[in-house]
């Protein structure tokens, strides 16, 4: 086995690739490590897959996978993490932004400290305001959320211990919340790493903005995944059950008064003039709707192929 995979997602980066894996190359020459760069071209549209082919032919430590199409960043990872054959790997941008001087650190950090996976930390950013201040609100909120004291979560340099890429599951746009992933699958020794940042160098930015909003919706999904993922009919059914008691309260206090009216000949006022009985409908009907939709949830996972697969660290006397 090897000690090491690099894995670089890459989209349009030609003029940076040849420079980042010869800094990579004068690095690990000072060690005695084994390693691998895996570069996961995302369906570039420049001469990226030309400039790999020659660095491959030069350097047999470097291995390709080229999407067809631009799938983006996730998938390249998601990739390049089940190809990857090293004991421990480290996700590095291709833009020559994140450093490759911080690997001997980051690989002590898991091997001897310990560590499951680290996060860099980009602690002095060299990017416009604009992206660093909805990054630090971004982060504040995950912390909260996660519980889990990064402050960086969308740092493109982490390391990981093998076992963890081989255990989650980066689709969509997760590569954010990766540091969830591992923790919801048991690996809870999570280290942070302040590490250098360098200005981009050549080409554009690949994220504007609105990857803010899709960093939020995803954080939905992913918190509800690892809570309710495999049992959604407990959110479900309980929201829906305190819908409907609200409801069912509220109208059997409309009731009560109309018959206790009724009982003292009163004249009483009609039920539907009361806000009470609106209440009362609207909380029923949504009671009942979430109860449906709990039980859709749960006919949904019950048939999903992985519904019984749980992430075991190890067996004894067990094939
Ligand atoms: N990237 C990718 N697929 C995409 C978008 C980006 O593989 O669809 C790669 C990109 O080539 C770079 C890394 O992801 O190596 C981070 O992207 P970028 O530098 O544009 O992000 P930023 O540093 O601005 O956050
Ligand atoms: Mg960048």
């Amino acid at each position: 086995m090897l000690d090491l995979s690099i894995i670089v997602p890459s989209f349009n980066e030609e003029e940076s690739l040849g420079e980042l894996v010869a800094w990579i190359a004068r690095v690990m020459a000072k060690s005695q490590w084994t390693y691998e760069v895996i570069i996961v071209d995302d369906g570039s549209r420049d001469n990226s897959m030309k400039v790999i082919e020659t660095l491959s032919a030069s350097n047999p430590e470097v291995k390709a996978i080229s999407f067809r199409r631009n799938y983006g960043k996730s998938a390249a990872l998601n990739v390049g993490f089940a190809a990857a054959q090293g004991n421990v790997v480290i996700t590095m941008d291709a833009d020559l932004q994140d450093s490759p001087d911080e690997i001997p650190a980051l690989m002590n950090m898991i091997l001897v400290e310990g560590y499951d996976m680290v996060s860099g930390w980009k602690k002095v950013r060299h990017d416009p305001l604009s992206k660093t201040l909805p990054s630090k609100i971004f982060n504040g909120v995950v912390r909260r959320i996660s519980g889990i004291q990064l402050h960086d979560f969308n740092c493109g340099l982490k390391a990981y211990r093998r076992d963890v890429v081989k255990s989650v599951e980066v689709y969509g746009e997760m590569h954010r919340y990766i540091p969830l992933l591992a923790k919801e699958a048991g690996f809870v020794k999570i280290g942070e790493k302040v590490v250098t940042h360098y200005e981009r160098k050549f080409g554009v930015s690949k994220f504007g903005i609105e990857r803010t909003i899709k960093g939020f919706l995803d954080l939905l999904s992913v918190t509800f995944m690892s809570k309710f993922g495999k049992r959604p009919m407990h959110l479900f059914g309980a929201l829906g059950t305190l819908m409907f008691f609200i409801g069912f309260v509220a109208a059997l206090w409309l009731g009560a008064k109309k018959l206790w009216f009724v009982f003292h000949s009163v004249a009483a006022p009609l039920v539907t003039s009361s806000p009470y009985f609106y209440l009362a409908l609207t909380c029923m009907i949504l009671g009942t709707q979430l109860f449906l939709a709990g039980f859709i949830a749960e006919l949904v996972t019950r048939n999903a192929p992985e519904r019984n697969v749980y992430k075991i660290s190890r067996k004894i006397g067990i094939e």
